[in-house]
């Protein structure tokens, strides 16, 4: 089996995790699952499969700087943003639904653990999550910008005071009042 990255024949057989067998390169260290081991592997640990990749499909991030192909199809490999803020995308066959993970990429999920969330990337609801989660970082930011560190932290704490207050109305129109003394 090819490797995507180093583009030649140098995918051997591993062990990744218990049950879940997997294809390394000896040279860049990047890793293949196939879609049916991933899924069996799922099975194995005895929990329901999550989402059918087949609903709510996205499309990919085409931004790539070099072709990846698959190394079962020979297919040109999509490339998935995976976590917001970052540049950690994951490439898939969309014929086969092989994943390629390159150095590393695996055991950052492990990390975080996704690992055994993999499918879900490439769905409708992971990437507006993704979109909300980046966008809050862009508003936090600007916000952060504008008021300042120390006014930004007191704001926030009001927010928090207020945000299930009894007497909420009452405490923001006192707040938002000329003179609340006044009538
Ligand atoms: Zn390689
Ligand atoms: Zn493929």
């Amino acid at each position: 089996m090819k490797c995507p990255v180093c583009k030649i024949d140098s995918l051997g057989s591993i062990t990744l995790v218990e049950n879940l067998p997997a294809n390394q390169c000896s040279s860049c260290k990047g890793v293949w699952i196939d879609s049916n081991a991933y899924i069996a592997w799922w099975k194995a640990k005895g929990e329901d499969v999550p989402m059918k990749q087949t609903e709510s499909k996205v499309d990919p991030a085409w931004d790539v700087k070099e072709l990846k192909l698959c190394p079962n199809s020979g297919h040109i490999l999509a490339r998935y943003k995976v976590l917001p803020d970052t540049e950690f995308y994951l490439d898939r066959c969309s014929h086969c639904n092989g994943i390629w993970f390159d150095k590393n990429e695996w055991d950052a999920l492990v990390e975080r653990n996704l690992h055994d969330n993999i499918n879900e990337f490439f769905t409708r609801p992971w990437q507006d999550h993704l979109h909300t989660e980046e966008t809050k970082a862009h508003m936090d930011k600007l916000y952060l910008e504008k008021f300042g560190g120390e006014d930004y932290e007191h704001i926030k704490q009001i927010r928090e005071w207020l945000k299930d207050h009894p007497k909420q109305g009452m405490l923001l129109a006192f707040l938002q009042a000329k003179d609340p003394y006044k009538i």
